[in-house]
């Protein structure tokens, strides 16, 4: 699989408008989306943090470890990158059938 995928960081900054000022323990990642995924990710982040003036979030591109290793129940199946594209959760369909955890 050599699609370009995207990850989304998000934190607090100490400068916001430049993503190297990152206080490490506010980070959080997420991904890999596709870009448009991705990129709707991170607005809804930078929505809901509207009123931290210092907390960004960034899409950027990257080629990520993909494996099928479900993160709820660690087992290995094919629906789990599927699931992570779709819908960003790192998943497998089992998982996600006992989960009602899909964004809007
Ligand atoms: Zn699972």
């Amino acid at each position: 699989m050599n699609e370009i995928t995207y990850m989304v960081i998000e934190g607090t900054h100490k400068n916001p408008n430049d993503k190297s000022t990152i206080i490490k323990k506010t980070k959080k990642i997420y991904g890999p989306f596709n870009k448009k995924k991705a990129e709707d990710f991170a607005a809804g982040l930078i929505q809901k943090n509207v009123d931290n003036y210092y907390h960004r979030a960034w899409v950027v591109k990257g080629q990520v470890n993909l494996n099928n290793i479900c993160e709820e129940c660690k087992n290995d199946s094919p629906t789990v990158i599927q699931n992570l594209m779709m819908h960003g959760y790192k998943i497998c369909d089992s998982c996600k059938l006992s989960k009602t955890i899909f964004p809007i």
